[in-house]
C-alpha cells in the first residue's frame, strides 16, 4: 500500500486523474458484471429445474405407493413415458429410490455408465428440491420428488439431467462480460490520460509562463482564455491580479528607496561640503561651534525622516502592535491641549469638539500619530491669526474625526498627490516650512491598516482644507487584515 501510493503520488494529475476514473469505471462494471452473471445463473437453473419437474409430472402416474409403504413400477404403461424408458446418454436419468436407499427402478441410460451417488441431501428429504452436482465430470442439475404414505417418506423419485450446454452459453457470457469491462477500462484509460492532458494544458501554459516571469518583468502576464470562462480562467485572472498588486507593491518600494535615498544624499552632501569648508583652515571656535549646530540641526531633520520611514515600514510588515480599546475623547483631547501652545505661538485658534464615550479598538499610539500629524499640519500650513477645528464624532459604527482649517489650502492636481510619499508642494509657505513629506503618508498607512479611509478636501488654494479620517469602532473579537 505505501509503494502503491508513493508510486501514485509521483504520478501526473491528468494520469491520477485517468486512473481515478478508470478505476472507478472498473468497480461499477464488475458490480454491474456480477449481478449480471448471478441472475442470469439463477435462470439457467430455473428453467432447467421446471422441465425436471415436468418430467416428474410424467412419471408420477406410473409409480404406485401402497398403503403398507411399498412401491411398485406399473411396467405395463412405462413405455408411454421417454424419461423412464430413456437410452440417450445427455438426456433425462431417473431413478426410483426407497427410504432405506435401495434402488427400485432407473432408466436405461443409467445402466453401464459411472453410477452417480444416492444422496439426498438432508433438507430435501422430506420436501424435495433441486441441487447441482458433477456427474461424469460434467455439470449436473437432479431434482428430489418424495413419495409419501400416511404422511410418511417411503422413497423418491430422482430425476437428473446435465446442464453443460447451459453452462457453456454461462461460460461465454462471462468471457463476454471479461473483454467488455476490460475494453472500457483500457480505453477509459486512454481516453481519459489524452482529455484531461488536453484539459489540464491550460495549466501547463499557466506554469510555463508563471515560471518565466523574473522579478524585473513583473509587468508580464499570465495567458487567459476569455472564450473558456471556467475555473481556469478564474485562476489566471486571479493569479494575473496577485501579479499586478505584486508589481504595485514593488514598484512603490523601489521608488520609497529611491526616494528616501535622494532625500538623504542632498543634506548628507550640504554637511559633507560644510564640514570640509570649515576645516579647509584654521577658524575661530565660535565657527566651529555655527557649523557643528547646523550639522546637528540636518542630523536632527535627517533623524525624524528616519524616524518617519521607520514607522511606515514597521507598519507595513510588523502586525504585533498594542491594541486596546481607546476611548477617543479621554485620549485626544490631551493631545490638543498639548499642540495648542504651539498654535498660540503662532496666534492661531485651536478649538475642538469631540463626542464622549465613543471607543476605539486601536494602539493608542496610532490614535495620537494621527491626530498630531494633521493638526501639525494645520498648524503649520495657517498664516498667523488663522483658525483650526477639530470635530470628533459617531456615525453608527464610524468614528469620524476632521480637522478643519483656513489656511492656505491646497488645488485639485495637488490633492492627487498629498498622501504619495515625499510629496511637498512647491509652493514658498510650505517649503518654508520643515517637513519631510511623509507625515500624511504614514497617517494613511496607518488608518488604512484599521480598515478606515482619509480623504483631503479644500475648496482652493488658500481657502483652507479638511482633512477627514473615518475609523470602523473594531471590537476585541475583530480581527485587523
Ligand atoms: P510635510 O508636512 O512634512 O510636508 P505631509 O505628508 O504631512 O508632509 O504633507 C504633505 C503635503 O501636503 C504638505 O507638504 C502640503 O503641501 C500638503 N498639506 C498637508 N497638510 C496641509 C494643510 N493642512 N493645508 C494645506 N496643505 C497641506
Amino acid at each position: 500500500m505505501g509503494n502503491f501510493s508513493r508510486w501514485f503520488e509521483k504520478l501526473t494529475l491528468s494520469q491520477r486523474m485517468s486512473i481515478g476514473y478508470a478505476l472507478g469505471l472498473f468497480i461499477t462494471l464488475s458490480i454491474f458484471a456480477f449481478f449480471l452473471y448471478e441472475r442470469f445463473h439463477q435462470s439457467i437453473h430455473n428453467s432447467y429445474d421446471r422441465h425436471l419437474k415436468f418430467e416428474v409430472r410424467q412419471i408420477r402416474p406410473h409409480v404406485q405407493v401402497e398403503d403398507d409403504g411399498s412401491i411398485s413400477i406399473d411396467t405395463t404403461s412405462l413405455h408411454q413415458n421417454d424419461a423412464l424408458t430413456s437410452t440417450d446418454s445427455v438426456g433425462t436419468h431417473v431413478r426410483i429410490i426407497r427410504a432405506d436407499s435401495s434402488i427400485i427402478y432407473k432408466s436405461p441410460n443409467l445402466a453401464g455408465t459411472a453410477s452417480m451417488s444416492l444422496r439426498i441431501p438432508d433438507g430435501m428429504q422430506r420436501s424435495g428440491g433441486t441441487f447441482s452436482r458433477n456427474w461424469r465430470n460434467l455439470p449436473a442439475r437432479t431434482l428430489v420428488n418424495p413419495l409419501l404414505q400416511d404422511n410418511h417418506v417411503v422413497g423418491w423419485i430422482e430425476t437428473t439431467g446435465f446442464e453443460w450446454a447451459l453452462h457453456r452459453e454461462l461460460v461465454v457470457l462471462r468471457r463476454y462480460l471479461v473483454l467488455i469491462i476490460v475494453l472500457s477500462v483500457v480505453f477509459s484509460l486512454g481516453g481519459g490520460i489524452i482529455l484531461s492532458k488536453k484539459a489540464l494544458q491550460p495549466i501547463s501554459n499557466i506554469v510555463h509562463s508563471a515560471k518565466s516571469i523574473r522579478v524585473d518583468e513583473l509587468d508580464q502576464r499570465l495567458p487567459v482564455n476569455k472564450q473558456a470562462k471556467d475555473e481556469l480562467y478564474d485562476l489566471a485572472t486571479t493569479l494575473n491580479a496577485m501579479l499586478k498588486r505584486i508589481q504595485r507593491g514593488y514598484e512603490r518600494e523601489r521608488q520609497f528607496s529611491s526616494d528616501a535615498a535622494h532625500e538623504l544624499k542632498t543634506p548628507l552632501s550640504s554637511m559633507r561640503s560644510d564640514a570640509e569648508i570649515t576645516l579647509r583652515r584654521e577658524r575661530e571656535p565660535e565657527k566651529y561651534r555655527e557649523t557643528l549646530q547646523r550639522q546637528l540641526d540636518e542630523i536632527k531633520r535627517m533623524s525624524r525622516m528616519v524616524e518617519l520611514l521607520l514607522k511606515i515600514s514597521r507598519l507595513e510588515s510588523d502586525r504585533s502592535f498594542n491594541l486596546q480599546a481607546v476611548e477617543v475623547q479621554e485620549l485626544v483631547e490631551p493631545l490638543l491641549g498639548d499642540l495648542k501652545p504651539i498654535a498660540d505661538e503662532k496666534s492661531l485658534s485651536l478649538s475642538w469638539n469631540i463626542e464622549g464615550g465613543k471607543e476605539l479598538y486601536i494602539d493608542p499610539l496610532h490614535l495620537e500619530e494621527i491626530v498630531h500629524n494633521l493638526v501639525n499640519n494645520a498648524i503649520k500650513y495657517t498664516p498667523e491669526g488663522g483658525s483650526i477645528e477639530v470635530a470628533g464624532r459617531c456615525i453608527g459604527e464610524t468614528i469620524i474625526l476632521e480637522v478643519t482649517d483656513d489656511g492656505i489650502g491646497f488645488d485639485q492636481a495637488e490633492q492627487q498627490q498629498l498622501f504619495d510619499r515625499f510629496y511637498r508642494s512647491d509652493e514658498a509657505d510650505i517649503q518654508r516650512e520643515e517637513g519631510h513629506g511623509l507625515g500624511l503618508s504614514l497617517t494613511k498607512a496607518i488608518v488604512e491598516h484599521y480598515n478606515g479611509t482619509i480623504e483631503a478636501h479644500s475648496p482652493g488654494k488658500g481657502k483652507g482644507s479638511t482633512f477627514r479620517v473615518e475609523l470602523p469602532c473594531h471590537t476585541h473579537q475583530q480581527t485587523l487584515v
